[in-house]
């Protein structure tokens, strides 16, 4: 399991700017370091861009098509035309895993708008796509931090209103709220921020959705104004299959006291138990159901490929 991974850690890892390999970019598989954007570009000013998350296990990408499709629709909801087909972008993926000659990785595609146009107005704006894989995100957060649990404390900035901004695309601007959140938390000596949405209920952590445990029931907040997940989906999937009662609902802060474990899914993240928030404290370790959880789902992405 993902546990036994070694362990580099991401803040530890070469800059990514000064690397060798291969990115795939508008067509082409081009040498990492050549793989640049001019600085008088859309995306880059005015965060016009989307994203993808994926991971590879055994040289497979758990849920290519799915995280291909989001990024397609992503890019839809924020009004950029990616000039490739959905089935062109998973062959390059796989062809860029292979290139790079990958078991385990990490996948993120990204869309942006190019220097063509400058300003809000995109009438004559370029569309770039790239894809990098790298795979020194064998844990997300450092292992002796999952194993203990992660501590998380509320966020002062909130996930906005379905219609302030597109909370169904992973969408390069609204992350600053996700930067800010997690600034607050490390400055703070916490590892990860719990955010709240704009009307006070439990949202999700800044780059990961949020589970609650009370022994066989598991809550989850509704997606109503953040990411519903991939990983998200599968754990409801799984733990349903295994016959816990999933309660997808409106979560109160001050019911988060209510639960015994709690945990954040997500590709980067995968499942990660969470140890506190603020003054509450969770049980964690190897007899929790978050582990149990985390051995499972790390059977279910291995053998999946
Ligand atoms: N919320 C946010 C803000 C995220 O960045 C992510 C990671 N993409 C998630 C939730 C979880 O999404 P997924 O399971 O699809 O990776």
């Amino acid at each position: 399991m993902s546990l036994k991974k070694d362990f580099v850690g991401v803040l530890m890892a070469k800059s990514f700017e000064d690397r060798d390999g291969w990115i795939w970019m508008n067509g082409n598989f081009i040498p990492w370091k050549n793989a640049t954007s001019h600085i008088v570009s859309q995306g880059l000013h005015y965060a016009s861009a989307v994203f993808e998350g994926e991971r590879a296990y055994n040289g497979k990408i758990f849920k290519s098509e799915e995280h291909t499709k989001r990024f397609f629709k992503s890019a839809e909801i924020i009004g950029i035309k990616i000039p490739f087909s959905e089935d062109e972008l998973n062959s390059a993926k796989k062809e860029l895993i292979k290139k790079m000659n990958y078991k385990d990785c990490y996948v993120r595609p990204l869309a942006w708008r190019g220097g063509d146009q400058m300003g809000i107005s995109t009438t004559q704006s370029n569309i770039n796509v790239a894809i990098a894989v790298w795979d020194d995100w064998a844990s997300y957060f450092k292992i002796e931090d999952r194993k203990a649990g992660l501590k998380l404390i509320t966020s002062p900035w909130k996930r906005p209103a379905p219609d302030t901004a597109p909370y169904e695309a992973k969408a390069s601007g609204p992350y600053i709220i996700c930067t800010m959140s997690k600034e607050f938390a490390e400055s703070k000596g916490y590892h990860d921020a719990l955010m709240l949405d704009y009307r006070g209920y439990v949202a999700e952590g800044t780059g990961a959705n949020i589970f609650f445990i009370k022994n066989n029931d598991i809550h989850t907040p509704i997606p109503d104004c953040f990411l519903n997940g991939i990983t998200r989906q599968a754990v409801i999937k799984m733990a349903t299959e295994q016959g816990f009662k999933i309660t997808v609902r409106h979560i109160l802060p001050d019911e988060i006291q209510n639960y015994d474990e709690a945990f954040l899914t997500g590709t980067a993240a995968e499942i990660t138990p969470i140890r506190s928030i603020d003054n509450i404290n969770f049980t964690t370790g190897d007899n929790t159901t978050t582990f149990k959880f985390m051995r499972d789902f790390s059977e279910l992405v291995n053998s999946s490929n």
